[in-house]
């Protein structure tokens, strides 16, 4: 069996007493990218910090590529751990220039002046920064010095990458360019990655497998669609994207194959992958899960032109939806619409 590149067991992580982090299990394979994803304050960057030996555990362990690096009593200093930190506030050194910082890990790794000058070059240049190369931190905007923060731990050639808020500063179509920038990168090293993001675009953009992150307890992993499409409950839907709360019947919960017959209102739906008991049910709806045009009744009471697509706020008599169409806005406010239900999924608990 392939060892796992990071392994966190019943980690506990506090400040001062107070405890932030709670009896986490993690895992990070080999190559693999796991998203942190929680809202501001929940612990994201508290265990990125454990992690890279800034914070040591109350209790539980840490493990790197198989080996102890952390528990209640033993800490093996940062710079004896093989990962690459980015940080949330980005830590340069203010006295060395974009190419200087990123040549630094090489020197310091054995590669020769020249060429490791070459290949901080090549890696600016790469990051949208090879104008800049000569510049130091206060010459550079807060964006490109986290872009110079990201060539300094690819430099490194770590075996994790930590990532914290990786593009949070950065515009929106310089983020979509460092994601793909990271996601390129990783397939072509092999490099694991652990990311940390209240971002939900981003979490789903960068990873292969999403934590979702609730006052430090990991309430669900797993891939991008398994949490936007079957959340654990109410908190972690609204975590993973617009989520709207109809009250329902079911009336048959169907079968593989074979779809559920749902009573909302007085229509009956067919409505697949719901697999819940008959009887009253919250029912997850996604904006790109309804359609507009159906037999349910509504009224459209708000409406966003997005570019791309237009947004919709339907009041119904089961609960008011967001419903997402591709194209310019065709209903006005207040129009009767008709709407259907591609997809749905049955929330367990009754918190709304
Ligand atoms: P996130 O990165 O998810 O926003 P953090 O890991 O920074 O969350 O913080 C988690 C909790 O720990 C918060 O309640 C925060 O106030 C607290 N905290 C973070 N850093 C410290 C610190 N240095 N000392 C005391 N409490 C801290
Ligand atoms: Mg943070």
């Amino acid at each position: 069996m392939i060892e796992p590149i990071l392994v966190a067991r019943g980690l506990s992580l506090a400040y001062g007493g107070t405890p932030v982090v709670a009896e986490l299990d993690l895992d990070v394979a080999e190559g693999e990218s796991v998203a942190l994803l929680g809202p501001s304050g929940s612990g994201k960057t508290t265990i990125l910090s454990a992690v890279a030996g800034f914070i040591d555990p109350m209790a539980g362990e840490l493990r790197l590529r198989g080996a102890l690096v952390a528990d209640a009593s033993r800490s093996v200093p940062p710079e004896r751990r093989r990962v690459g930190m980015v940080f949330q506030h980005y830590a340069l050194w203010p006295h060395m220039t974009a190419v200087e910082t990123v040549a630094y890990p090489m020197l310091r790794g054995g590669i020769d002046r020249g060429r490791a000058r070459a290949d901080a070059a090549a890696l600016l240049e790469r990051l949208g920064l090879a104008g800049l190369a000569d510049r130091r931190p206060s010459e550079l905007s807060g964006g490109e010095q986290q872009r110079v923060g990201l060539a300094r731990a690819i430099a490194r050639d770590p075996d994790l990458f930590l990532f914290d808020e990786p593009t949070a500063h950065l515009d929106t179509p310089l983020r979509a360019a460092l994601q793909q920038e990271l996601v390129t990168r990783r397939a072509a090293t092999g490099t694991a990655a652990l990311t940390a993001t209240h971002d939900v675009a981003e979490a789903l953009a960068v990873a292969d497998r999403v934590g979702l992150l609730r006052e430090g307890r990991l309430v669900q992993v797993g891939t991008p669609a398994e949490v936007y499409e079957r959340p654990v409950d109410l908190w972690a839907a609204r975590l993973t994207g617009p989520a709207s709360v109809i009250d329902v019947m079911v009336e048959d919960p169907g079968d593989v194959g074979r779809p559920a017959s749902v009573r909302i209102g007085h229509a009956v739906l067919a409505i697949p992958g719901i697999a819940t008991a008959p009887g009253p049910r919250r029912l997850l709806l996604r904006p790109d899960w309804v359609t507009l045009g159906g037999e349910l009744p509504g009224v459209v009471r708000e409406a966003w032109y997005r570019g791309p697509h237009t947004d919709y706020r339907i009041e119904t008599p089961a609960g008011s939806i967001d419903v997402r169409e591709a194209g310019a806005q065709r209903l006005a406010v207040g129009t009767a619409v008709g709407w259907g239900v591609r997809r749905a999924w049955p929330l367990v608990d009754t918190e709304r």
